[in-house]
């Protein structure tokens, strides 16, 4: 058995001092039984917790970490930079230097402003489509994570799906009011909003592929169908790629499924592991923005450069084929995990966008929330404690998805497998 001592002990201090111990709610391992465990480093696909029990890490600081921890390139330019100084409050060219990288990239893009978060992507993403349409109302899909921004924490997904949590005390409800929520994949509920509610809606936002309710992909016309009714209909449509973007594909979720929104959300692979976020858009969207326009959005660490530097490394050493080695590596693990599935009898539906994939314990397809909730928890809860102590380090909860990086090794999925193996021969009814 791993000996957690430390964690355990650094846990008893944090609850004191921070609420839950932890600083963001999937942290505190509420779904499983397992406790809170303190990291110390990581290396490549590696972790080491301060017990100095080692993982094969499949969190990667929550999708980030496309490169693996601690990737020397990212490092090194991080010491360099950080030598410099760390901010000025003034321009600095690792600014232009990312922002010209997404531009680059992400089909949609023509302008984009840096932010520190995906919570602040989102919610400067919809105070702009707001201030541009002039309308007020936000379409959004049942378990779809946008961040804890008030018109968006409705019926969202993440740690508040695990939680059970619908909506926050705290949001008004003259805000809630302003933010419809329809099932994700659900196409006809879309037109009915837009049939009742057309002229008021600014935007829809939509995660391109899902991954706060576990990972669940579009189905097939379900974006190009939203691209359609938004135009129509004179409103915004806006992705929030803060998961997807680069980690789906090369050219972001958009790229890969060939569909282009008007505005674009940003975050976690961007940032490299430091924390960054972005939203950008066609020029005259995003140029509605001050000091250019008269939307107002903000921020004294915007554009910081070791959050420049660690995005633009991490960007930089990224090639198609990159994505393609690693897609390689989740086609065995995928095989792995089926195979498993077979031999123990356990029900595992598997899905996946590029190097996203989602396990759910249940005979049922997964294609929106409620078909989500199908999956059985103390499934996952039994076979979490088993590849925690087989050295296999996933997220905390059945409702979020898990990531490989550049780094993970053919040897690091067999043992992987071989760790399922053991903890589903261990499921009990
Ligand atoms: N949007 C999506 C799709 C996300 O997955 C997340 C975070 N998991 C966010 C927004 C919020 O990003 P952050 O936690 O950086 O505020």
């Amino acid at each position: 058995m791993r000996n957690f001592e430390k964690s355990k002990e650094a846990y008893e201090k944090a609850v004191d001092l921070i609420p839950g111990g932890v600083n963001s709610p999937v942290r505190a391992f509420n779904s499983v039984d397992v406790p809170p465990i303190f990291m110390e480093s990581g290396k490549g696909s590696k972790i080491t917790d301060i017990d100095g029990n080692d993982y094969i890490d499949y969190v990667l600081s929550w999708g980030p970490l496309i490169l693996g921890h601690a990737d020397e390139r990212v490092v090194l330019a991080l010491k360099e930079t950080a030598e410099k100084g760390t901010s000025f409050g003034a321009s600095t060219i690792q600014e232009n230097k990312l922002a010209e990288l997404i531009i680059d990239r992400v089909p949609s893009i023509e302008m984009v402003r840096m932010v520190n978060s995906g919570t602040e992507a989102t919610m400067s993403a919809l105070r702009v489509a707001r201030g541009y349409t002039g309308r007020n109302k936000i379409l959004k899909f049942e378990g779809n994570y946008h961040g804890h921004g008030d018109s968006l924490l409705i019926k969202a997904g993440s740690g508040v799906a695990t939680l059970g949590l619908p909506d926050s005390p705290g949001v008004p409800e003259s805000i809630a009011e302003n933010t419809i929520t329809v099932p994700y994949n659900d196409i006809e509920s879309v037109r009915y909003v837009f049939s009742e509610y057309g002229d008021d809606i600014a935007a829809v936002i939509a995660e391109p592929v899902s991954g706060n309710m576990g990972v669940v992909p579009p189905t097939q016309n379900f974006l190009h169908d939203l691209r359609t009714i938004t135009e129509d209909n004179g409103a915004l449509l806006i992705f929030d790629e803060v998961m997807t973007g680069f980690r789906v594909g090369y050219n972001c979720a958009q790229g890969h499924f060939g569909v282009t929104p008007d505005i674009t959300c940003l975050g976690k692979v961007i940032g490299g592991g430091l924390p960054v976020g972005a939203y950008g858009g066609k020029r005259e969207i995003i140029e509605s923005v001050a000091p250019t326009g008269s939307i107002y959005q903000a921020g004294t660490l915007s554009g910081n450069p070791l959050a420049m530097t660690a995005g633009f490394e991490t960007l930089n050493a990224l090639s198609e084929a990159s994505y393609e080695a690693i897609n390689e590596k989740v086609d065995k693990l995928v095989e792995g995990y089926k195979q498993a599935s077979i031999d123990f009898d356990i029900p595992l539906q598997i899905n996946r966008a590029g190097s996203m994939v989602g396990f759910f314990f249940t005979h049922e397809p997964v294609i929106n929330f409620e078909t989500a909730q199908n999956a059985n928890v103390d499934y996952f809860s039994q076979y979490y404690g088993a590849m925690i102590e087989e050295g296999i380090f996933l997220p905390p909860s059945q409702f979020e998805g898990v990531f490989l990086s550049t780094a993970h090794t053919d040897e690091d999925i067999d043992q992987t497998i071989e760790a399922v193996r053991k903890a589903f021969s261990k499921i009990k009814n």
